[in-house]
């Protein structure tokens, strides 16, 4: 069998700031495989993005320090050597950023930035004559050509008047258009490995179900291959084949994207559904609590501060392995260490989980809980 596109192995990064050393990311495994759109989802804080950066290749370090652990690409661990990680980063992947304001230059048209990323793809190195040459406008045919392509993807994700845009300035467009700016100089080069960091959250949700069936499209004729970054469980549903749920920086479930909707396993998985505000009023159960501070987080299973289903003596001695419960369909919970692979998940997580808030969870003066997970 061929090696997955893409393998995250065991991997650890922390950040070395001035208040201490915050353990961000504690083991992330993940695998994606060609062809394949998988989600990642979590809470804000989570790790999601820094996983996102550290394959990308683009965390920054320092602060950021890659403690341990592999991003094997086409089975290449890309962190052993950082000349063939920026090679892969620039031949093979790209990746929509979170925020398009840090991303986009505010002294350059968006069509100039769309021109440099299209003409510079590949590229190690650009000479100042090329550069030179670049803003005479000597390379005409080029520019118009790149231009064209431009117009036409800034036509498909939704802009109004696309070649008005090109000669814009970022400043000058609402944040749901540079949005779709970044988009387009995300998918203009044609990438092999997507990542899509929380791409639609700015954006309506009209505009987002046509972006999303945009990235549909190119998965689908491009051979696309996605990790799609996002806390957004509804369109995780939409677009994934596979899910990762991430809970303080680490795996807390996996699996095939209908089996984790249909029978959600882990207590972080099942608050998160249950979090979702529903049009027939606010009945939601939801987590209490929020993400542990990383400089001492919790010990054990980082979430037994905000567990329903926290097993005394067990859950804060060791951090739980994951364990498989179905076919494709993993969770790092102690409550399933003893079950055999089963077609019945469902069955085992109604049994065990009660979602009566246990005692170190009810809510003090202050409105926090018990401070374990602060
Ligand atoms: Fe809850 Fe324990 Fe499972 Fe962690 S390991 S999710 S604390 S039951």
């Amino acid at each position: 069998m061929s090696d997955p596109l893409l393998e995250v192995r065991d991997l650890h990064v922390h950040f070395n700031t001035y208040e201490g050393r915050h353990e961000v990311l504690n083991g992330v495994d993940l695998t994606v495989e060609e062809g394949e759109t998988v989600a990642l989802v979590g809470e804000t804080g989570c790790g999601k993005s820094v996983t996102g950066k550290t394959i990308m290749g683009t965390l920054p370090r320092p602060p950021g320090e890659v403690v341990s652990g592999e991003v094997r690409y086409r089975g290449t661990d890309l962190l052993a050597d950082q000349s063939v990680h920026d090679r892969v980063q620039r031949e093979q992947m790209s990746m929509i950023f979170q925020d398009p304001m840090t991303y986009l230059s505010p002294v350059f048209t968006i069509e100039s930035m769309m021109r440099d990323v299209v003409k510079y793809h590949d590229r190690e190195r650009v000479s100042w004559r090329e550069l030179i040459g670049g803003f005479l406008g000597r390379d005409g045919k080029e520019n118009e050509e790149i231009r064209e392509q431009s117009v036409e993807l800034l036509r498909r994700l939704q802009i109004p008047d696309p070649e008005g845009i090109l000669d814009r300035y970022p400043v000058e467009l609402s944040g749901g258009m540079r949005q779709r700016v970044l988009i387009a100089m995300a998918l203009i080069n044609q990438p092999e490995f997507l990542i899509a960091d929380e791409p639609t959250t700015a954006l309506d949700v009209t505009v987002q179900d046509q972006i999303l069936k945009l990235l549909k499209e190119r998965i689908d004729n491009q051979n696309l291959t996605m990790l799609y970054i996002t806390h957004n469980l509804g369109v995780a549903r939409q677009i994934a084949d596979k899910i990762y749920v991430m809970y303080a920086g680490s795996i807390a479930e996996s699996g095939p994207t209908e089996t984790l909707f249909d029978a959600p396993l882990h207590p972080y998985t099942r608050g998160l559904l249950d979090s979702i505000p529903k049009l027939t009023g606010f009945d939601s159960e939801g987590i209490d609590g929020s993400i542990p501070n990383y400089t001492d987080p919790p010990s054990g299973c980082r979430f037994h501060p905000r567990c329903p289903a926290y097993i005394e003596g067990v859950c804060e001695q060791a951090n739980p392995e994951q364990y498989s419960v179905g076919e494709g369909h993993e969770t790092a919970c102690y409550l399933y260490e003893n079950e055999p692979n089963t077609s019945n998940a469902k069955v085992i997580a109604e049994a065990k989980i009660s979602y009566e808030r246990p005692k170190h969870l009810e809510l003090g003066p202050d409105g926090g809980g018990d401070g374990r997970g602060d």
